[in-house]
């Protein structure tokens, strides 16, 4: 079979066109990901809702402003 201009132009157009939704994808899970490990760090004081972020592994975080305990941990929003 043999490969004609219009054929190869097409298959790159289509290709692109498939490419493009692929690239996405890949972008936003990516970007999900780097988001929700800096929500998981994020604690919210409960005494005077100053946010911080928090990489240690402890379950209870003292609040740089206000000295409060702030328990940390998924599951538990502010409401
Ligand atoms: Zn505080």
């Amino acid at each position: 079979m043999e490969l004609k201009l219009a054929d190869f132009v097409l298959y790159i157009v289509v290709g692109c066109f498939l490419l493009v939704p692929v690239i996405a994808v890949i972008s936003r899970t990516l970007h999900a990901k780097v988001e929700r490990r800096a929500l998981a760090n994020r604690v919210i004081c409960r005494l005077c809702l100053h946010a911080f972020e928090d990489s240690s592994h402890v379950k209870t975080v003292h609040c740089p402003a206000c000295g409060a305990n702030n328990e940390k941990g998924p599951g538990r929003r502010l409401g």
